[in-house]
Formats: C-alpha cells, structure tokens, sequence
C-alpha cells in the first residue's frame, strides 16, 4: 500500500487538473482507521490536510506527528462525544462536524481552556438521512448565530455527506442545492466561506458543484476493513 500511496494521489491531482478543477480549495486525505506509517507517506507526498473520525485515533496519530515534527492540519469529521471534545480540542485544526448546540459550548470552553481558536463547520444532513447525524437546514441560522457568537470558534461554512446516488444527474441536483444553502449562509456570514463536499465516490462532481474541500479516504489508502 506505501507504494500506491503516490500513485493514488498523483491520480487524483491529475484527475482534478483534466477537468479544470483545479485550485479549488484543499484535498483532505480521511486516515480513519489507517496506520500512521500510510499518513507519514501520504505527507511525504504533498499532502497536508488530514481527517479523522475518532478522537482517541486523532490523540495517538497526532502525537507521532508531533514526536516526527510532521506540521499536519488536522480535520475531526466524525461524530462527536462530549466526553471527548477536549481530546478533539486539544488536536484538531478543524471540526467539521458540529451538530448540537451543547458540543458548541463545550468546544469553545475547551478551546478557551487552552488558548486555543479552532475552525468549525456545520454539518449539515441535506438527504434527511435517519442514519446521518447533522441538522436539519432549517436549522442552520439558529446554530450559525450560536457559533459566530463563541470567541475561540471560527466559523467556517458547512459540510455535508449527500447520499450516494448510481444517477449522476441527481448527485449534481442535490450538490447544486448544498452550494446553494452554502452561498446563502455566506451572505449573512462572510467568514463562512468553505463548502465540505465529495468522498471517493463523488468529489469531481462534488468540486464542480463549488466544494472547497474534498475527504478522500479509500482513494488515496485504499479500502477500509
Ligand atoms: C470516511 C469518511 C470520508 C471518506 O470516505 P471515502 O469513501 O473513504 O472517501 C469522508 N467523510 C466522512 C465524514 C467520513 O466519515
């Protein structure tokens, strides 16, 4: 798998600049369940941005990026528990996860404990999926206001997770739609610049839509056990 890593990735890069996608914003290389060694190759080959859903994952893998003097940005993209919001805290660059108020002020009082400003996305769950946490869009203004008003929170945009449809046209129907409810938040909330959309299975539709960052997972470290 080191050796595909490079190969994965100069794929994606290439497949990105042939659609004229490029410069669109960052490529978040999802490291769930990955072992460090496969993130430290990753690195090694331009990227710098990477996301995780665990905290307890995140604690270890950070610290042996510290320990290698690795300057990695990283993004926490799964569900949160409250009993981990300092671990979360503590390692992230970046939640993109937010979708309960009481995690809202719990992250900026830990945040706040630290001396630390971290970037948040909403999440916000656009296919109504049961099985998907995020807030509904008609939410969006009340948790967007709550955020906006913490002083160690910045506030960034919203991420979502469509569910995958076998029908393009429809993939570009719902992301046009994510777009849409981004570029409207940014009208009340400039700051609020960063669409988090598109997986393996979706992110050339995803950027041409307007995301402006992509989680690549199993593309880039192959499939997960
Ligand atoms: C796992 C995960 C990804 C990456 O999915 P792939 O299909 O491996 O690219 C992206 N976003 C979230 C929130 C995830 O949990």
């Amino acid at each position: 798998m080191l050796k595909e890593i490079k190969k994965n990735i100069d794929k994606i890069n290439s497949g990105i600049r042939s659609e004229n996608l490029f410069d669109f914003g960052t490529l978040i290389a999802v490291s769930k369940k990955k072992k460090y060694e496969l993130i430290k190759e990753a690195y090694q080959n331009g990227i710098r941005d990477f996301g995780e859903n665990y905290a307890q994952e995140l604690d270890e893998k950070a610290a042996r990026a510290n320990e290698d003097g690795v300057d990695i940005s990283w993004h926490f993209i799964g569900p949160i528990q409250s009993n981990k919001i300092a671990l979360i805290a503590k390692n992230a660059q970046w939640v993109h996860s937010i979708s309960r108020l009481k995690e809202i002020e719990k992250l900026n009082n830990e945040c706040g404990l630290i001396g630390k400003k971290i970037n948040v996305l909403l999440q916000v769950n656009i296919s109504k999926e049961s099985s998907k946490s995020g807030i509904h869009k008609d939410s969006i203004y009340e948790f967007s206001s709550c955020i906006s008003s913490k002083k160690n929170l910045a506030f960034k945009g919203i991420m979502v997770m469509p569910k995958l449809y076998d029908d393009d046209d429809k993939t570009y129907q719902v992301m046009r739609e994510c777009k849409k409810i981004q570029d409207d938040l940014q009208r009340k909330y400039p700051e609020a610049s960063e669409l988090s959309m598109g997986t393996t299975s979706d992110y050339k539709i995803a950027i041409a839509c307007g995301s402006t960052m992509i989680r690549i997972g199993e593309l880039i470290f192959g499939k997960r056990s």
